[in-house]
């Protein structure tokens, strides 16, 4: 199934640096030259339409005043209002902000959800603050973001560091502010103010679903398979523990502060209240019989069946993609993997279900919280999963169709048929005026 990457397209790789927006561009480039696609069209679809840069005063508890740095980024509309999470991470960046927005657009695209791509951030440690100055920081990056958001504009939703507890303070800023209920101008939220039962789970349910197409189609099943996770966050947590529940054998992971391998199998439900109870939310500290420390970056390079990156953006490398062993890779992560990584990998034959694909669940869902805000009408969580289940094996089987059919791997599969599908709007949409 894996197919070798031409040589010039390895070579066209080789000057790339890892900032996330050059990566996001090159993809953009190589799939769309593969599809024939002019290159002003190309262009368009290469930068975002707007970039939204807000300065945040917070009044922090001790009285003084803090100005933190936050971003929106709308990178298409072409085929549906915009959608993206928001992150909170010390090292969140415009360019950072720009490829994930990116990101989201060719996301919904591949799926084929009636929605565009957009995408937040504040640099900030959201660690480091209290509640009551998250809950400010947040409400005021909320009114300074408005005047461009809402529910036929732009959606926010939950990304790293952020929460369902910050959806409910976005939602409840915006409705003070507009003066009428704003619940779906963001995703992610509790269900008891508006959010969509089974939205907390979606990106680790759906790579669970993706992790069991994909030993299907190699005729294998969950039964027995060795995972490793990276990242023990919303996502890496619950589809370890969804793997864990159907049977697969989940024996490393590993988090900001550090790594745990057990041969036999961790106690996934276990490390989760653990995890749950420590101050940072992290694994530090945890001890079982049979468990043993391992650096946060060795993770990577056990012998298992399926790795799986669910923290940051480009964690496999060129200077590490060449120890990694695992035949599969699915991407958890936003961009966790280089383009040079991604011809390291396909020489030596891993298989890789893109990020775009593969962590798509969660905007899957936020998509059907929007829906039910706009109608004001719930489903019941076994609803959402199937429906969710649906959609993820009709993309899933779409990619890996265009794979074989073209001859190229799954990610340029994927990203061809959601540039296909976003140029397609444009065209027919045309250019304004
Ligand atoms: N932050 C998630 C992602 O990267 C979810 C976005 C959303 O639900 O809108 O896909």
């Amino acid at each position: 199934m894996v197919h070798k990457q031409e040589g010039t397209v390895a070579q066209a790789l080789q000057a790339i640096e890892v900032n996330p927006y050059e990566m996001f561009k090159t993809q953009v480039r190589l799939a769309g030259t593969k599809l024939g696609l002019p290159p002003d069209l190309l262009e368009v679809i290469q930068t975002p339409e707007r970039v939204l840069e807000v300065s945040i005063p917070v009044r922090m508890d001790d009285g003084s005043i803090r100005v933190f740095t936050g971003y929106r980024v709308q990178h298409s509309s072409a085929r549906g209002p915009c959608k993206g999470g928001i992150r909170y991470h010390p090292a969140v960046t415009l360019d950072e902000v720009k490829a994930l927005a990116g990101w989201m657009t060719l996301k919904c695209a591949v799926v084929d959800i009636p929605l565009g791509g957009g995408k937040g951030g504040i640099v900030c440690d959201p660690f480091e603050l209290s509640e009551g100055e998250l809950e400010r920081l947040t409400r005021r990056y909320t009114a300074m973001i408005l005047p461009l958001i809402g529910p036929w504009r732009d959606i926010p939703a939950p990304d790293v560091n952020t929460n369902s507890r910050i959806m409910n303070w976005f939602m409840d800023t915006a409705t003070a502010l507009r003066g009428e209920p704003m619940y779906a101008i963001v995703t992610g939220k509790d269900v008891a103010v508006g959010g969509a039962r089974g939205r907390r789970e979606a990106t680790g349910r759906g790579v669970m679903i993706i992790t069991r197409e994909v030993l299907a189609r190699l005729g294998r099943d969950l039964r027995g398979t060795t995972v490793a996770v990276q990242g023990f966050g919303n996502v890496g947590s619950v589809a370890a523990l969804l793997l864990h529940q159907a049977g697969a054998k989940v024996v490393g992971v590993a988090d900001v502060s550090g790594g745990l391998y057990n041969p036999n199998g961790l106690n996934i439900p276990e490390l989760i209240d653990y995890v749950a109870q420590s101050p940072k939310h992290l694994i530090d500290g945890y001890s079982a019989p049979g468990v043993s420390s391992i650096s946060r970056e060795e993770v990577l390079f056990l012998d298992v069946d399926v790795l799986i990156p669910a923290a940051l953006e480009g964690q496999i490398t060129e200077r590490n993609a060449a120890r990694i062993r695992a035949p599969i890779i699915v991407e958890g992560a936003n961009g966790p993997t280089t383009p040079e990584a991604d011809v390291i990998l396909e020489e030596r034959g891993c298989l890789v279900v893109p990020d775009i694909l593969a962590n798509a669940g969660g905007v899957i869902v936020s998509y059907f919280e929007w829906v039910q805000n706009l109608q004001s009408f719930y489903w019941d969580e076994e609803e959402t999963n199937s429906r969710l289940t649906q959609l993820m094996q009709r993309a899933f089987r779409d990619v890996w169709q265009l794979a074989q059919e073209k001859k190229v791997n799954l990610r340029l599969a994927a990203q061809m048929l959601a540039l296909h599908r976003v140029a397609e709007a444009i065209r027919l949409r045309g250019i304004f005026p």
